[in-house]
C-alpha cells in the first residue's frame, strides 16, 4: 500500500508537465537571452508559457515575473513592497499570525530592518475576519500580506474583501496564493489584488518554479544582482523547463478545476466523516471555507510525530502540519494561533488529497488511522490520565 496525502507538501508531477519539460530540454534548449535562432527559439517558449499562465491568472503577461517558487515570491512581495512603502514614509505592514514561514521570517527580517508589523490574530475557524484587518489598517500601513488559502488547514481566507479594504486605503495587498492556486478560481481581473505569489509544485508541476504576479505600475524590486532576465527584476538565465512545466501543470490544473474539486470535496467528507468517528478527535479549521482536498485533525493524547511514523508504516504517506516544521518539536504555529493548546496541537494529523486519490484509499486510511491512534493512546501516560479522570479532556 502507497497512499500519497501529503499534496500540501508537494504533489506528484503531471505527464502533461513531464512531457512539456522533455521537449523543452530536448528542443529549446538554447538561452532565451541569447540572440541567435536557438536562443530566440527559447525566448519563443518563454513567453508561450508567461501568456499561458496570465491567460489562467486574467492579468497582462508583462505583469508576471518568474521565481525559483514560492518562497523567493514572497519575499520578493514583501521587501518590494516595504520598500515602496518606505518612499513615502509608510512603514507599518498588516498580516496574519498563521502565514507561511516564507511569509512570516521575511517579516521578521523587516521588523528588524525598523517596520512596525501587526499579526491579526486569527479565531479558532482559521477564516481572518475582515472587521479585524479594518480595525488594524492605518495611515501608514503600506502592506498588508494575507494568505488566500492556508497550507496547514485548508482555511480559505476573504481575500476579495481583504484587497477592497485595501485598496480603498491605497494600502498594497499581497496574498500568498501557492496553496490555493490550481485547485480555487483566482482572477486578477476581478480581485483586488496587486501582489500574488504562487508556485508549481503545489498543483502537480515541477519544484523551483514559481511566479510573482505584480500588478500594472507596481515597481518590483530586483532580489539578485546579476542579468536584465524578467526585465530586470529577476536576474540569472531562466529556468526554462521549470517554467514551461508549470505553464503546462497549470493549464490541466486550471482546466479541470470543477471537475477535480468535486471529486476531492467528496473524498475530502468521507475522510473527515471517518476520523472524526474517533473518540476525542477535532476537526481543524472551517468545515466549509476549506480547500477540497484538506483534512486537518488533532487527536488528544497522542504524538503527531509518533502518528505520522506508524501510518508512513502502513503505507499512508502523512503530515503533522507544514513539511518545513515537522522533524522540529515546536508544535504548529497556526494551530497555536487558531488557539489550540501545546499539548493538543502536538497530537495532528495533516492528509492532502489530490484527484489521484480513490475512495478506497479513503476507507482504508479511516481504518487504518483509526487502529494506529487507539494504539499509540494505550501506550500514552496522558492518555491514561484522562481515561482515569486525573485529566480532563480538553476534545
Ligand atoms: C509551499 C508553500 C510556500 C513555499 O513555496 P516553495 O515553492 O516550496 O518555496 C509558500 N507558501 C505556502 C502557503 C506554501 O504552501
Amino acid at each position: 500500500m502507497n497512499i500519497y496525502a501529503d499534496n500540501a507538501a508537494t504533489t506528484k508531477v503531471s505527464e502533461a508537465a513531464i512531457n512539456a519539460m522533455t521537449a523543452c530540454m530536448k528542443d529549446s534548449y538554447g538561452n532565451p537571452s541569447s540572440l541567435h535562432s536557438e536562443g530566440q527559439k527559447a525566448a519563443k517558449v518563454l513567453l508561450e508559457a508567461r501568456q499561458k499562465m496570465a491567460a489562467r491568472l486574467g492579468c497582462d503577461p508583462k505583469e508576471v515575473f518568474f521565481t525559483s517558487g514560492g518562497t523567493e515570491a514572497d519575499n520578493q512581495a514583501l521587501f518590494s513592497a516595504a520598500a515602496l512603502g518606505k518612499k513615502k514614509g509608510k512603514t507599518h505592514i498588516v498580516s496574519t499570525a498563521i502565514e507561511h514561514h516564507a511569509i512570516s521570517h521575511t517579516l521578521d527580517k523587516l521588523a528588524k530592518q525598523g517596520f512596525e508589523v501587526t499579526l491579526l490574530p486569527v479565531p479558532e475557524n482559521g477564516v481572518v475576519e475582515p472587521e479585524t484587518l479594518k480595525a488594524a489598517l492605518r495611515e501608514d500601513t503600506c502592506l498588508c500580506s494575507i494568505m488566500f488559502a492556508n497550507n496547514e488547514i485548508g482555511t480559505i481566507q476573504p481575500v476579495e474583501e481583504i484587497g477592497k479594504l485595501c485598496r480603498e486605503r491605497g494600502i498594497l495587498f499581497h496574498t500568498d496564493a501557492v496553496a490555493a492556486a490550481g485547485y480555487l478560481p483566482i482572477d486578477l481581473g476581478v480581485l483586488p489584488i496587486d501582489l500574488l505569489s504562487l508556485s508549481a509544485h503545489k498543483f502537480h508541476g515541477p519544484k523551483g518554479a514559481g511566479l510573482l504576479y505584480a500588478r500594472k505600475g507596481i515597481k518590483v524590486q530586483s532580489m539578485l544582482e546579476g542579468g536584465s532576465q524578467e526585465s530586470g527584476k529577476r536576474a540569472g538565465t531562466e529556468n526554462l523547463p521549470g517554467i514551461v512545466g508549470m505553464a503546462a501543470a497549470f493549464e490541466e490544473a486550471c482546466g479541470e478545476m470543477a471537475e477535480n474539486a468535486a471529486g476531492l470535496k467528496a473524498l475530502q467528507d468521507q475522510l473527515i466523516a471517518g476520523l472524526e468517528k474517533i473518540p476525542h478527535a477535532l476537526l481543524s479549521g472551517d468545515r466549509n471555507r476549506r480547500l477540497p482536498g484538506n483534512v486537518h485533525f488533532c487527536f488528544e493524547g497522542i504524538e503527531g510525530e509518533s502518528l505520522l511514523l506508524l501510518c508512513d508504516q502502513k503505507g499512508i504517506r502523512a503530515s503533522s502540519g507544514s513539511a518545513c516544521t515537522s522533524g522540529a518539536l515546536e508544535p504548529s504555529h497556526v494551530l497555536l494561533a487558531i488557539g489550540r493548546s501545546h499539548e493538543i496541537a502536538h497530537g495532528s494529523l495533516r492528509l492532502t488529497l489530490s484527484h489521484q486519490n480513490t475512495e478506497e484509499e479513503v476507507s482504508y486510511m479511516i481504518e487504518a488511522i483509526s487502529e494506529v491512534v487507539t494504539k499509540l493512546r494505550q501506550f500514552s501516560p496522558v492518555w491514561k490520565d484522562l481515561e482515569e479522570g486525573k485529566k480532563k479532556h480538553a476534545i
